[in-house]
């Protein structure tokens, strides 16, 4: 089928009698979610597609429209149009935070993914890329810091720097992919390797996900927090067995390596004297909230799932809802606070950030214009839908340095690593920051006065 075929869809929106022709199994896009959404364009506005094209079939409501015609067998599934528009979604979730009706986008497009996953005639080169991603390198903490390791080797031996100026990575089309990727601490972040006890009273006990990209690029900023929770009271653990949280495999439609990860995080973190399992990544924080989704239609897991679910809080959210009781040192920065799709649109948390950054003495925080629109990260976006990327990066580099601040704060690495990457290639200086780095900073501040006084 061509393109028009969708045209006309979105043209017409015909209403059908509630039976699913499209879309088969467990996984369908539920049809309950589909049907919630009524038409308004309410979202239109809050979508970042949908404002760089201005074209309806790229918008929420569009993909709402597509979704349904599939579902009522009406456009093909294999359709190209459907397809394209499934993966140009970045899944950043505005349009969930700006429907008055609840519509559930993303279930929606990830159920529509795994379905296009299921059923593409895909090579063989490209599934067994997939299998090798998905369930290979991220289906396992210790092949990931081994794939890491050897990363790390090809940055500190000059390998990198080598292949950059040779010009072999632009001529292969590969440079602007390379750039991407994140610098690999010193020390990896193992999980059960590492504890931090409570300093002062004892509020209780949190898990930390220590993830992938997050354990070996950003093993420091995990040190971070786990020092600002301790000086807040917090014992903090990192359960052994666990892993990746499936966020890239379920946003790209591998729902069953999304699972795997989800069982053995959910088996990671069931100990009943974790009282929160705190997540410093937004996409990972909003994949593990939407476990219990997940693992609905599994007797043996469902109940678990649920559970987890309920524990899981950004660590922003955790900080601000339970209260600093050591306050931070003075830090004299200015800093603007770019929020991370999968925290504000996702999970719904905006405030919490800003009353942290707020506790700092001496920051000033400068709002930044657009501060919730998507960066163009969004997972592995950035390599699948280069143009599209680019253009939301542009657009967020602008809003973020017509602040003038010093330090753009976020807490996700996939919006840092863009940004980071974004600039370094402009030449400019502005630094990108973890919002727990700088409040460890603030507390390192704090101790380096009570040193001098002493
Ligand atoms: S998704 Fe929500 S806001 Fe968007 S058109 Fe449907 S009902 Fe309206
Ligand atoms: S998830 Fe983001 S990109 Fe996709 S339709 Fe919603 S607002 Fe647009």
């Amino acid at each position: 089928m061509s393109a028009p075929v969708a045209e006309h869809v979105l043209a017409s929106a015909v209403v059908q009698p509630e039976v699913l022709t499209g879309f088969s199994g467990p996984d369908a896009p539920p049809w309950e979610v589909i049907n919630t959404c009524v038409h308004c364009g309410f979202c239109l506005p809050a979508c970042p597609t949908y404002k760089l094209t201005l074209r309806e079939r790229s918008s929420p409501r569009g993909r709402i429209t597509l979704i349904k015609a599939v579902a009522e067998g009406r456009l093909d599934l294999m359709d190209p149009t459907f397809q394209d528009e499934m993966y140009l979604c970045l899944n950043c979730r505005a349009c969930e935070a700006a429907c008055p009706s609840g519509v559930k986008y993303g279930e929606l497009v990830e159920s529509a993914r795994a379905q296009i996953e299921a059923q593409s005639p895909r090579t063989l080169r490209v599934r067994s890329a997939r299998i090798a991603a998905f369930r290979g390198v991220f289906g396992s903490s210790r092949r990931f810091r081994a794939a890491s390791a050897g990363l790390r080797l090809y940055q500190r031996t000059g390998a990198q720097r080598f292949v950059r100026r040779s010009g072999l990575l632009r001529r292969v089309g590969l440079a602007e992919k390379e750039a991407l990727l994140p610098e690999l601490s010193e020390r990896f972040l193992v999980p059960g390797k590492e504890f931090w006890p409570a300093e002062g009273v004892r509020r209780g006990t949190v898990a930390l996900l220590a993830g992938c990209i997050m354990s070996t690029a950003y093993a420091e900023v995990h040190r971070a927090t786990a020092r600002v929770l301790s000086r807040n009271g917090f014992d903090v653990i990192v359960p052994p067995g666990q892993g990746c949280c499936g966020a890239l495999a379920i946003h790209s439609g591998d729902l069953e390596a999304g699972r795997a990860a989800a069982r053995a995080n959910i088996a990671a973190f069931s100990s009943p004297s974790i009282d929160a399992v705190v997540s410093n990544a937004a996409g990972c924080g909003a994949a593990m909230r939407e476990y219990d989704f997940l693992l609905r239609n599994d007797p043996d897991w469902a109940e678990r799932a649920r559970r987890i679910a309920g524990k899981v809080r950004d660590v922003s959210e955790f900080l601000a809802d339970q209260g600093l009781v050591a306050t931070p040192g003075p830090l004299a920065v200015t800093v603007t606070y770019q929020e991370p799709c999968h925290l504000v649109h996702a999970q719904r948390i905006s405030r919490q950030p800003r009353e942290l950054l707020a506790a700092i003495p001496e920051l000033q925080l400068i709002e930044m214009p657009e501060s919730a629109l998507c960066c163009g990260s969004a997972g592995i976006y950035n390599l699948l839908q280069p143009e599209m990327s680019s253009a939301l990066l542009e657009r967020k580099l602008a809003n973020a340095t017509s602040t003038g601040a010093a330090i753009i704060v976020s807490a996700n690495p996939g919006c840092m690593l863009q940004m980071a990457a974004g600039l370094r290639s402009k030449g400019v200086q502005t630094e990108v920051v973890h919002i727990m780095t700088l409040l460890d900073r603030a507390y390192a501040a704090l101790d380096v006065t009570a040193a001098a006084a002493n």
